[in-house]
This record gives C-alpha cells, sequence and structure tokens, in this order.
C-alpha cells in the first residue's frame, strides 16, 4: 500500500524547501521529492556562488506578471527581513554587495545548509533521485506514482521550478501538472539572459569583449541603469539581463553610454571652450579606453569639434544617448536566470498559493507567473510564496 503524508512538495528547490520547513514545524507529515540527486542545484550556483538571497529593497514593481497584484499579499507577509532574521540566526555571514542586494560572505552552501537544516528541525523528509511519474485525485487528497513506489497526500505542492538550466534538472513538469487539472498556462520564455547580436555588429564589438561600462537600457518603456558587459556571444552584464526581461523578439534596445551626461551640451561647450578636442577624446573620458576607441571607430568619427556643425553634434550625441540595437534573440534557457510566464495566477489564491476551486492543490515559486527583476528577487519570492503555502498546506 502507499505510504501517506500529510503534505508532499514536488520539487527541493528554494519553495519547496522553505515551504516544507514551514508546514512541518507546523506539525504537518512533509515529504519533499526530487528526481535531481542533490537538492537546492539553483541555490548552490546563484549569485556567482554566492547566492543574492533577497533583496532588501523589494517591492511588487520588482516582478514581472501578467496579473501584477497577485504578488503582493505574500510578499508583504514575510519580507526580506523576515528572511534575513533567519539567515542571522543561522549565523551567515553576508554582505551588500550593491544597494539592498545581499550575499552570502563565503558560499551559496550556507543558504542551502540552511533550509535543510530548518527541514531537518522541522522533521520534514527529502527523497531525492524519484520521479513522479503520475498524479491522480483521490478521495482526500492525491495519489502519486513514483519510482520508487506509490504515494498519497492530503495537500499537493508543486515547487518544479522553470525552464531555464535544463542541465540543472529543470522540467515542464509543474506546467504539465497544471493543464492535466485545467489550469492555464501562460506562454514561457527565457529571462535575465544574455542577447545575442547580428553577425555584423557581434563581429564589430568582439574586440570588446570583457568591457563593461555603465549605461541606460530602455526596451519598451522600462529602464535599467546598470553596467553593460560585452561578451564574446553577445551583450550581458546586469543591465542586459533587467531588459532581457522586457524584451520580445524584434524589439529594438536604447541604450545610453553616458547616462550621467549631458551629451550635446557638453560636446557644444568643448566646441567652443575646447575645439581641438576629438569625438574620441570626449569619450575616453567616461568610457573605458578600449571600448571609447571602437566605438569612435565604429562611427568614423573623426577630426576636431571645431570642424562639426551643430547637426553633426547632435547626430553624435544621439548616437551615445541612444544608440539603437535590435538583437539577433537570447541565449535561450541554456543560460536564461529565470522563466517568465508560467501558470496563470488569476486561477490561484494570493493568500494561500492554492487552486482557487481546489484548496489542497498548490504552486509556488518560479513556475508560476511571477518573475523578478535581477538582484535576489526571484529569490525573495520563492521564500515568501513557500512560506504563504506552508503555512495552511
Ligand atoms: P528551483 O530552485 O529551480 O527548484 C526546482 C526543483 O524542482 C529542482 O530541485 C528540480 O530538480 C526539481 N524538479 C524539476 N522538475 C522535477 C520533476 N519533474 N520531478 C521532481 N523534481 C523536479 N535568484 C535570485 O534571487 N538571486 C540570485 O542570485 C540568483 N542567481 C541565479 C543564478 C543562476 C545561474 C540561475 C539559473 C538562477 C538564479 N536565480 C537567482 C533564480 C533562482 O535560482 C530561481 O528563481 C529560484 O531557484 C526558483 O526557485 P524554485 O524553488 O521555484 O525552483
Amino acid at each position: 500500500s502507499a505510504s501517506h503524508y500529510d503534505v508532499i512538495i514536488i520539487g527541493a528547490g528554494a519553495a519547496g524547501l522553505m515551504c516544507a520547513a514551514t508546514a512541518g514545524y507546523r506539525g504537518r507529515r512533509v515529504l519533499v521529492i526530487d528526481h535531481a540527486n542533490k537538492p537546492g542545484k539553483k541555490i548552490l550556483m546563484s549569485g556567482g556562488g554566492r547566492c543574492n538571497f533577497t533583496n532588501l529593497n523589494s517591492t511588487p514593481a520588482n516582478f514581472l506578471s501578467d496579473n501584477p497584484h497577485y504578488c503582493i499579499s505574500a510578499l508583504k507577509r514575510y519580507t526580506p527581513q523576515d528572511f534575513l532574521e533567519l539567515v542571522d540566526r543561522h549565523g551567515i555571514d553576508h554582505e551588500e554587495k550593491a544597494p539592498g542586494q545581499l550575499f552570502c560572505k563565503d558560499s551559496a552552501k550556507d543558504i542551502l545548509n540552511m533550509l535543510l537544516t530548518e527541514c531537518e528541525w522541522a522533521g520534514a523528509e527529502i527523497r531525492l533521485k524519484t520521479a513522479v511519474t503520475a498524479v491522480s485525485e483521490t478521495d482526500a487528497g492525491y495519489r502519486l506514482k513514483t519510482g520508487s513506489g506509490p504515494l498519497t497526500c492530503e495537500a499537493l505542492v508543486i515547487a518544479t521550478g522553470g525552464l531555464s538550466i535544463p542541465t540543472m534538472g529543470a522540467t515542464g513538469f509543474g506546467y504539465e501538472i497544471a493543464r492535466q487539472f485545467g489550469l492555464e498556462v501562460l506562454p514561457t520564455r527565457a529571462g535575465l539572459v544574455p542577447f545575442t547580436l547580428q553577425p555584423e555588429l557581434k563581429t564589430q564589438l568582439a574586440p570588446l569583449a570583457g568591457i563593461s561600462c555603465p549605461v541606460d537600457a530602455e526596451c519598451n518603456r522600462q529602464h535599467f541603469r546598470e553596467p553593460m558587459l560585452v561578451t564574446h556571444r553577445g551583450l550581458s552584464g546586469p543591465a542586459m539581463l533587467q531588459i532581457s526581461s522586457y524584451w520580445y523578439p524584434g524589439d529594438d534596445i536604447s541604450i545610453n553610454l553616458l547616462p550621467t551626461q549631458q551629451i550635446e551640451d557638453d560636446l557644444m561647450g568643448l566646441r567652443k571652450q575646447k575645439p581641438r578636442t576629438t569625438v574620441a577624446q570626449y569619450l575616453a573620458e567616461y568610457l573605458p579606453k578600449r571600448f571609447a576607441s571602437a566605438f569612435n571607430e565604429l562611427h568614423g568619427w573623426t577630426g576636431p569639434l571645431q570642424e562639426y556643425k551643430n547637426a553633426d553634434i547632435e547626430q553624435v550625441a544621439n548616437t551615445l544617448g541612444d544608440w539603437t540595437i535590435k538583437p539577433a534573440g537570447t541565449e535561450g534557457y541554456r543560460t536564461a536566470e529565470v522563466t517568465l510566464g508560467g501558470i496563470d495566477t488569476r486561477q490561484l489564491s494570493s493568500k494561500t498559493m492554492a487552486v482557487l476551486d481546489r484548496p489542497n492543490l498548490y504552486f509556488i515559486g518560479e513556475v508560476v507567473d511571477v518573475t523578478g527583476h535581477l538582484g535576489g528577487h526571484n529569490f525573495q519570492w520563492a521564500w515568501a510564496s513557500g512560506v504563504a503555502a506552508g503555512n495552511v498546506a
């Protein structure tokens, strides 16, 4: 006969482990199942191995969703400060690398170990290398067919994450379960992902690989002022990753390479006061030298500013302040940090994360249509949605 649990959570990632500990502390008999050989693989690789585990300035405005109000309730009830208290209670050293962005000082392992310790203290079991092959409804909950025999539970929580980084165990399992129970799954696409470029621009920028500069990037009325990084594959860095979540194939991106400057005024002033200055010299004041000269060459700006007419200066200023490129695409799920889209939250309770007409089936974490900006917001959603479900499941 099947072993029975009060709560079964599929997915031993950020959201699943948080949910397991929360439900376990309420005295529920909890099992977490994962097909991978280790729990929390994405936690370990996150934030360059240091896990940007939350963002102190996280607000609902840091999330993309077709139903933007859905995330508000859970985020309000479990805040970055709440998670930070947990981290501090476990004595984990952390640092604020950029405003609000908290990282482990040592290693992302600290966060994973903390969650595993919490699960142990809460009495939640974790079963790895176990694939779920079928889920069906029973009178009192759900029945699961798994590689290690049948299981039954009263409450079933789906925490299988999105499609990014398939080599780390990502699958579309959560979407399949959602469809099986009649839920709508919104189209998914890769987010927080580097851009690839058209061959010509790629070749022109290739010598600049490794150079980073602060820019203001804009796409579909969203702005991000953060560093951009040129790579041998295309454009990356925080500014490009952030913008990628708002980009659709065919869209242009506008990049202001000198976001702190009034470029046209600067150039007009220089032409008057230091007429022999070149555009390249001006650029070199604010951009890495190699980038400045390559960008200058790319646009064929030669000669001193005294030879530039007003219209020429205007054109240079436009190119620098509104450098418009059309990416060829993105690197896709292979390198994306997150998956945009997913289970339509209109069918879920923002209080409990349960399906509205099916109160013992829950969806938490990245599998639902809530996607954070870069900077610790995605984990904050995983923690908050995990706690919301763990408090009731
Ligand atoms: P996951 O953590 O992905 O967990 C899902 C789990 O489900 C996995 O263990 C998987 O093995 C399991 N699973 C999948 N399918 C099945 C199945 N069919 N059967 C059984 N188990 C299954 N976010 C931040 O906030 N800060 C960061 O610094 C950060 N850095 C990142 C770096 C990288 C390289 C990547 C890829 C992502 C990063 N993210 C970061 C995003 C963050 O990791 C995710 O948003 C978060 O892990 C989502 O949590 P989750 O629990 O929903 O899913």
